[in-house]
C-alpha cells in the first residue's frame, strides 16, 4: 500500500489515518515468514510543521519464525509501536543539491526511513517488514529448554532421544585435558 506524505500538508486537520493492509509475510535472516495481524495495523500522519510529518505507527502483529536451535516453527509477538519525523523539504533540498552536511542522527534517521520511503510515498509492507526485523528478539526459542537437533543424525530432541551414542568425555580425563591446556598456556 503506497501513501503519498505530502497529502497531510495540505489537509485542514494537519493530521491523516490510514489503516493499513495486513501483511501477510516478511523475511528474517533470508527465510520467509509468515505473519499474522488480527487487526489492521494503523499509520497516522501529523504535521508538525510548514514541511515535517511525524509517522506513528500502531498495531500488533504475530511473526510464525523458526526456532535458533531446532528450527520448528516459533510464533513471536510483536508490537509495531514507533515513529519517524520526516521533513519533505530536506528530502527535496537533499535531491537537488545532493551533498549537504548532515549530522550522524539526521544519517541515521534517513537510513531507517530511506526503506520505505521514496519520492515522498510511503511503501506500508515495506514499513512493516522492516518493523517485523528490527523488533525480532536476539534469541528465538520455542521453548526456554529447547533441546535443538542432534548435532549427528539432525533427530529433533525434543520429540526423545535420538540411537547416537553419546561419548561423554569422562571426569578423570577432562582433568587432564586441562592441565594438559594449561602447561601449553605457559
Ligand atoms: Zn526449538
Ligand atoms: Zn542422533
Amino acid at each position: 500500500m503506497r501513501i503519498h506524505l505530502s497529502e497531510v500538508l495540505t489537509s485542514p486537520e494537519r493530521r491523516c489515518v490510514h489503516e493499513l493492509n495486513s501483511l501477510e509475510f516478511f523475511y528474517y535472516h533470508n527465510v520467509k515468514c509468515r505473519v499474522k495481524m488480527e487487526k489492521a495495523p494503523v499509520l497516522e500522519l501529523i504535521k508538525t510543521g510548514e514541511d515535517r510529518i511525524l509517522i506513528r505507527l500502531s498495531g500488533d502483529a504475530e511473526a510464525v519464525v523458526p526456532c535458533d536451535r531446532c528450527f520448528e516453527d516459533t510464533v513471536v509477538s510483536v508490537s509495531l509501536e514507533d515513529e519517524f519525523e520526516v521533513s519533505l523539504k530536506d528530502e527535496m533540498s537533499k535531491a537537488e543539491s545532493g551533498d549537504e552536511p548532515v549530522d550522524a542522527a539526521d544519517q541515521m534517521e534517513d537510513l531507517s526511513t530511506s526503506v520505505f520511503i521514496s519520492d515522498h510515498e510511503l511503501d506500508s509492507d515495506k514499513l512493516l517488514r522492516q518493523e517485523l526485523s528490527l523488533k525480532m528478539p536476539e534469541k528465538i526459542l520455542c521453548k526456554e529448554d529447547c533441546a535443538g537437533l542432534c548435532p549427528k543424525c539432525g533427530k529433533n530432541l525434543n520429540k526423545g532421544p535420538c540411537d547416537c551414542k553419546e561419548e561423554p568425555v569422562s571426569l578423570q580425563m577432562a582433568g587432564i585435558l586441562d592441565l594438559f591446556n594449561n602447561s601449553k598456556e605457559v
